[in-house]
């Protein structure tokens, strides 16, 4: 088979992504300066639910110039603008799902500039966006009997609802990556947790901390979940693979977004 076959083959069994729902921005209030809680409603939500924890939905942004939501359409391996170009679509944590009410919770970084963040600083209710999901989630090993989560900012929402899905006679050992103290946020509790917040290595790489972190950690807990920058992410993992004998059956490890590129 020659390459393009090979490409036509892939695009031609990759699975439809969840059809896109119209929504409209209910409520848009800070975490911390630095993160905005977004509720996202509408009747087009109905039968969405999210089964597992950090999971994901992938967000339809309205055009950043006229503010206009375009639908897309799915293509058979992309979504699409009628136009044929690609379409602002940024992926976030579904945090919290209201079914009476049709609401979605996302919580927002706001880092200095990207599509998902200029559009949440700007985000007023009544504003449209589409959501697709939930995607792929991470399936808690009911046999772990401990847990080490490690993320940034951006898997703080992931790991904020991990927090409330790990059951209570388990034991957690969390280390958070912030670039500022003010990013701290209030985690909801859990009995056997201990969160340790880490700030960014002034002048190094994002994830330096995090790594660092998991470099400390003596004793690794039955299962490890890692989210974050997504270099830092593979750095991480590939230590525990090859300095610390894990196997792929006790990490998952999650890239959330790459240094110095964008998402689309
Ligand atoms: C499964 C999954 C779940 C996620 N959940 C969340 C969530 O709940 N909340 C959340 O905020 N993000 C989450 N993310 C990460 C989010 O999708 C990315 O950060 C995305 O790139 C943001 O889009 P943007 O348009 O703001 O920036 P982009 O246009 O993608 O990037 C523009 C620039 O900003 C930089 N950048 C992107 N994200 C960050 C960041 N977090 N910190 C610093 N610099 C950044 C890029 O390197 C690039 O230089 C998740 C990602 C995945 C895959």
């Amino acid at each position: 088979m020659n390459n393009d076959d090979a490409a036509a083959k892939i695009a031609s069994i990759r699975r439809e992504p969840p059809s896109y729902r119209r929504l409209a921005v209910r409520s848009v209030e800070p975490v911390t300066e630095h993160m905005l809680r977004i509720v996202l409603g509408g009747d087009e939500l109905d039968g969405f639910s999210i089964e597992a924890p950090a999971s994901s939905v992938r967000l339809l942004l309205p055009d950043a110039d006229t503010d206009e939501l375009v639908m897309v359409t799915w293509t058979g391996n992309q979504f699409e603008l009628p136009d044929g170009s690609r379409p602002p679509i940024r992926t976030f944590t579904p945090r919290d799902v209201d079914v009476d009410r049709n609401e979605l919770t996302i919580e927002v970084v706001l880092h200095e500039h990207g599509a998902a963040s200029d559009w949440a600083r700007r985000a007023r209710p009544g504003d449209e966006v589409a959501v697709s999901g939930p995607g792929r989630s991470d399936d808690l090993d009911p046999d772990a009997r401990s847990h080490l989560l490690v993320g940034d900012e951006s898997a703080m929402p992931a790991i904020a609802q991990l927090l409330e899905w790990i059951p209570e006679d388990r034991t957690i050992d969390a280390h958070i990556e912030i670039h500022t103290p003010d990013a701290r946020l209030a985690l909801p509790d859990h009995p056997n947790a201990t969160v340790t917040w880490h700030d960014a290595v002034e002048g190094g790489s994002p994830g330096d901390a995090m790594a660092a972190a998991v470099m400390g950690v003596t004793e690794l807990a039955d299962a490890v979940w890692i989210a974050g920058e997504a270099a830092a992410v593979q750095r991480i993992r590939k230590y525990l693979f090859d300095e610390r004998g894990r196997d792929r059956s006790g990490v998952t490890a999650r890239g959330y977004w790459k240094k110095g590129r964008s998402a689309t």
